[in-house]
């Protein structure tokens, strides 16, 4: 059932909030210790927060579309009271006394919460291996990584462990491991959902998103989370949130573009055929499919790891000690303790990042190379530009592999890097985009298709993703 189907089904009084909550801790108990989506579970929490909930919809107070409906978030979003750790041991007991604007914004829309996922160690990573309380697995195939940095929540949905989550997305994050592990994700246009209360990673690049079964639940919680928030400077305020709306709309006639180096070294050849055989099923609904060139796609990778790991050393400057979460035990005056306690609290990953992004903000480097991955985003972004003006949507694949197997990529960080090629322009342009899935590879391993809209044009991809989804079943 899709989270849409059990609130109707909430609605209609077939099934009652409580066992539509009690269904997912089933199978959270069935699943759990095979997959570790989760990091904190609120069982108690959630069954008294059902029934509160089933009241408000008898009332009339809850009347969306998603009320009753159990949702799981990401462990760098903040629920009040509940731990929040960014799968790292630097905040192994941070509990904010403050909640994510979106967080709030699913109470108030009648969703409980039911627990934190498991993700890589302050969203820095592509398999959720950099997590310092355990791996996740891939529900397909528990050998496999479910993908990262939103591993947990991804692989929630697909084991059927949640109905929605949330994810964060700084440079593929949602997208990603939704094509690996063969659900629905959405990164919004940036400043469409609060960052309020997401833990920052890179400021500049990060969003909040839906993932979910389907088209229409991911649509369905974006609505729920988007809007102006006075709390983030950076939120803005659209008018035109009702993504829903484009469902059901043909696309006959709209024009697809797809970049051909996209498709050329370094692509699986598996995931080229489906990315292929998805290209038949919009062209046999009267869409245009065209191929155009891109001069700007080997910076894509350089740009973003310079400028994502530049806001982080910054961002994770807060991490001292002091104002939050881990200290070192034994130290020797005031620099040995930051020394210690970062050296201690923070992983390989975040480290590597951590010193990566120093480097290219000192002074003597900062002209080299921060400032040049700011001309060579201006660049890709406005290469960007150019396409949507011939095109409504741009079509790439979501990664140019299917899920590795786990203990694969760690040993060779700059490869795996690489595999976020088609995801990383999206969050330095401030694009929308929606990782559908299109298929399996001959392991049994998902694949998905990236649609990506102009700023503002979620209602394109959701409109090209729903009909993608029709076409695929005819
Ligand atoms: N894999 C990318 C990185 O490690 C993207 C992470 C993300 O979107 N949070 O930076």
């Amino acid at each position: 059932m899709t989270a849409l189907e059990l609130a109707e089904k909430i609605k209609q009084r077939q099934i009652s909030v409580l066992d539509g909550v009690k269904t997912v801790f089933a199978e959270i108990e069935k699943k759990e210790n095979r997959i570790h989506a989760y990091l904190d579970i609120y069982k108690k929490e959630a069954y008294a927060r059902a029934r509160q909930v089933e009241k408000g919809i008898a009332e009339g107070i809850y009347t969306g579309p998603l009320a009753g409906v159990p949702v799981a978030v990401k462990d760098n979003i903040c629920v009040k009271g509940k731990k929040t750790t960014c799968a790292s041991r630097m905040l192994e007991n941070f509990v904010p006394p403050y909640q994510a604007e979106a967080v709030s914004r699913l109470e108030q829309a009648g969703m409980i919460v039911i627990g934190k996922t498991n993700m890589d160690e302050f969203a820095m990573g592509s398999t959720t291996e950099t997590s310092a309380y355990g791996i996740t697995r891939n529900p397909w195939n528990t050998d496999h990584v479910p993908g990262g940095s939103s591993g947990g929540s991804c692989a929630a949905v697909a084991a059927g462990e949640a109905y929605l989550a949330l994810g964060s997305d700084t440079g593929g994050s949602i997208r990603q491991p939704s094509s690996f592990c063969g659900v629905t994700g959405v990164k919004p246009t940036y400043g469409t959902v609060s960052r309020y209360g997401l833990i920052a990673y890179a400021s500049s690049l990060d969003q909040i998103g839906p993932i979910g079964k389907n088209t229409a639940d991911c649509a369905a919680l974006l609505e729920v989370i988007a809007g102006r928030d006075p709390k983030d400077s950076t939120s803005l305020d659209r008018k035109d949130l009702d993504f829903s709306e484009a469902m059901d709309q043909k696309i006959t006639g709209m024009k697809f573009g797809i970049p051909k180096e996209y498709l050329a070294k370094g692509l699986d050849g598996e995931v080229k055929n489906s990315f292929m055989e998805a290209l038949k099923i919009l062209t046999g609904q009267g869409a245009i499919v065209e191929f155009f060139s891109v001069d700007t796609m080997e910076y894509m990778i350089p740009a973003y790891y310079i400028i994502a790991s530049a806001e982080a050393s910054s961002n994770l400057e807060r991490f001292d000690g002091v104002k939050y979460g881990y200290r070192a035990a034994d130290y020797e005056g005031l620099h040995d303790m930051y020394y210690r306690t970062r050296t201690e609290g923070f992983g390989e990953e975040v480290k590597r990042r951590i010193m990566l992004g120093s480097f290219v903000l000192s002074s003597g480097y900062y002209d080299a190379y921060y400032l040049k991955a700011l001309r060579a985003k201006a660049l890709i972004c406005q290469e960007f530009d150019r396409a949507f003006e011939k095109y409504d949507v741009i079509l790439a694949p979501a990664a140019p592999h299917t899920a590795p197997k786990i203990g694969e990529s760690l040993k060779d960080p700059l490869s795996m890097y690489l595999g976020d090629i088609y995801t990383v322009a999206v969050n330095l342009c401030g694009l929308p985009a929606i990782s559908v899935p299109c298929g399996m590879d001959s392991k049994g391993l998902p694949i998905g298709i990236q649609m990506i809209g102009n700023r503002f044009e979620e209602k394109k991809i959701f409109r090209s993703a729903a009909a993608f989804e029709r076409g695929g079943r005819d």
